[in-house]
């Protein structure tokens, strides 16, 4: 068996495990193969193995990957391609054109171009919303580090859901976040429990969107984040081994 072949059957044993633990089921949860850095031919071995859904972090990345991979495999080659990083408004158009999928929704500036750019493209692309729940300075996201305790900080987060699942093109699907590094794994758990009551509290505020989906979750932390309801899991090295950059 290849190097990756074993690695997805650990990730998915864990994934399977970390469900069971929840009372969930494994089908529920989207592995989120994170392929940044690493070249096509690691991409080709993945698809091999059966993995299909394909996440990078770097819009000029994805661009460059996908129509590469495409040509080798062909348009219903049933990959399904996941902008997992921020973006810079300046290259909104990339992910309008070749994401199938974009978790770091972080400005409603981004969400004007995209929906914008998606429109004239004809095309619609499921969006997270990324919510920073820890309050580090260095994690990019709309702020709800103390969203239980301040009014302001949670009906700003409800005025930006009902704005986003009202513009053409976008579809709201959930939120997105990231734990804090080196931390205690119970101030992890926090964080994405978190995160869930904030989506579900989202969603009774605002019945008309769709606050369902939970993306959360990486290679150190992914099976807390199943256990604390997370529907997409985003996992490079536990898949793919360490990366150079
Ligand atoms: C790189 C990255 C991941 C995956 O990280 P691993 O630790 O390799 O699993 C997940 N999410 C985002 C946003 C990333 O940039």
């Amino acid at each position: 068996m290849s190097e990756i072949a074993e690695r997805y059957t650990a990730v998915q044993e864990c994934i399977a495990a970390a469900a069971a633990r929840a009372g969930r089921r494994p089908e529920d949860v989207t592995l989120v193969a994170v392929t940044k850095t690493w070249p096509l031919d690691v991409l080709l071995a993945a698809y091999e193995v059966g993995l299909r859904h394909f996440g990078e972090n770097r819009a000029e990345e994805l661009a460059e990957k996908r129509p590469a991979l495409t040509a080798e495999l062909g348009a219903d080659c049933g990959v399904v391609w996941h902008q997992i990083g921020t973006l810079q408004s300046r290259k909104t158009d990339l992910v309008a054109e070749h994401a199938d999928v974009f978790h770091a929704l972080d400005r409603l500036k981004i969400a004007r171009r995209l929906s914008r750019q998606l429109t004239e493209n004809g095309r619609e692309l499921p969006v997270f919303l990324e919510v920073n729940l820890s309050g580090e300075g260095s994690k990019s996201g709309f702020a709800a580090d103390r969203w239980e305790e301040r009014a302001t900080q949670r009906n700003e987060l409800r005025k930006v859901v009902e704005t986003v699942s009202q513009l053409p093109g976008l579809r709201l699907r959930g939120l997105m976040t990231m734990a804090p590094w080196h931390v205690p794994d119970a101030e992890i758990r926090t964080v994405f429990r978190r995160t869930r009551e904030l989506a579900a509290w989202l969603q009774s505020e605002a019945p008309q969107a769709d606050v369902s989906q939970l993306s959360m979750g990486m290679t150190d932390d992914y099976e807390i984040a199943i256990e604390e309801g997370a529907t997409h899991v985003r996992v490079g090295r536990a898949l793919f081994g360490p990366r150079n950059r």
